[in-house]
């Protein structure tokens, strides 16, 4: 094998790694973003389930109010009731007085499904607080995680590429100019010759060509993509 190729090879291979180190890297802060929108769900969801509970005791209140008032009212009906001496009002105030029970009754009824409702409310709050809790510590764990990948990656790319650069210098400057453009566009540059077939887009080459990349007497490269060959099977 030409030595232009093993170094370009070489070269290449590190490029691909570089690449996808530094695709890593780029996303780092995405996914912290996305860590941290996912807490910050969390939080919402415990304030909606806190303020569900707080308005359904608000409701509770109004209505022991409300009832608290009705009994009152019986209690100032009953007092006339007694104290009258015409049938008529007698009677009327007892209706009254019933209708008022009648209205307590339903009152008493709307206030235990509240106070069901209120249970199921406190469970949900509960739950949202422990899964709060649960994401938190999740996400904590995830940035750590994600700082100490930072630093690591940040590392290894610092140490290929100064690698690359070493390995590139061995390169004549228009050879390895034509293969970052190559690497750039449609990576990977540099591709074996299979049966005359060219490694990267799979056509096959002319004789002319697949003679001189077989002959290893120079470098050659694919008429129909311009990808560097090398020779890799008859
Ligand atoms: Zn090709």
């Amino acid at each position: 094998m030409l030595s232009e190729i093993k170094t370009l090879l070489i070269v290449q291979d590190r490029d691909v790694t570089l690449r996808r180190l530094r695709e890593e890297l780029r996303k780092l802060p995405e996914d912290a973003t996305r860590a941290k929108g996912r807490l910050a769900g969390d939080e919402a969801a415990l304030v909606t389930a806190k303020s569900r509970l707080a308005d359904n005791e608000v409701a509770i209140q109004k209505l022991q109010l409300e009832i608290e008032t009705r009994r009152t009212t019986i209690g100032r009906l009953k007092t006339q009731q007694f104290e009258t001496r015409k049938n008529d009002e007698y009677t009327a105030l007892g209706h009254e007085i019933e209708r008022y029970a009648g209205d307590i009754a339903r009152l008493e009824d709307s206030e235990l499904a509240l106070m069901e409702k209120g249970e199921t409310l406190k469970a949900s709050s509960v739950a949202a607080a422990s899964a709060l809790t649960a994401t938190r510590v999740k996400v904590q764990e995830e940035l750590s995680l994600m700082k100490e990948r930072h630093v690591a990656l940040s590392a290894s790319i610092a140490e290929l590429e100064s690698e690359r650069s070493a390995l590139a210098s061995g390169v004549e400057s228009s050879l390895l100019a034509r293969y970052d453009r190559l690497f750039d566009k449609k990576a990977p540059a540099v591709v074996p010759l299979q049966h005359g077939i060219c490694g990267g887009c799979h056509m096959r080459v002319t004789p002319t060509t697949f003679t001189q990349v077989k002959g290893e007497k120079g470098l050659a490269f694919c008429e129909n993509c311009s990808r560097l060959l090398y020779f890799g099977a008859d």
